[in-house]
């Protein structure tokens, strides 16, 4: 027996084979095995939830920002992220900051 993925959509390992196509009895998401490693890429927070663009995260340790002094605060609230590919996978914006990127692995979904 080969193990099937989990459903891309909402994880649930109740998946079955229907030809060349993987069906999810739980959301009816339907797609083909290995197209959904080359698509999207998934965006982690820290505790290892996907992130979506338009969520709104924290800030998990004091980051120091380059090329400035300034620092951005552990617990600082980031509205509205969007996921871009990258070593720094967030384009936001921070009120007192401006536009900046962040890895999604310094921040936590709330
Ligand atoms: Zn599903």
């Amino acid at each position: 027996m080969s193990e099937l993925p989990p459903c891309p959509k909402c994880q649930s390992v109740y998946t079955y084979e229907d030809g060349a196509l993987l069906i999810c009895p739980e959301c009816g998401h339907e797609w083909t095995p290995g197209t959904e490693e080359n698509g999207e890429p998934e965006f982690k927070d820290a505790n290892g939830n996907l992130l979506a663009d338009g969520d709104t995260v924290t800030v998990i340790k004091d980051l120091k920002l380059k090329g400035s002094s300034q620092v951005l605060k552990v617990g600082t609230k980031v509205k509205n992220i969007r996921l871009v590919e990258g070593d720094h996978n967030i384009d936001c914006k921070i009120d007192g900051f401006g536009a900046m990127k962040l890895k999604s692995e310094f921040v936590k979904k709330i």
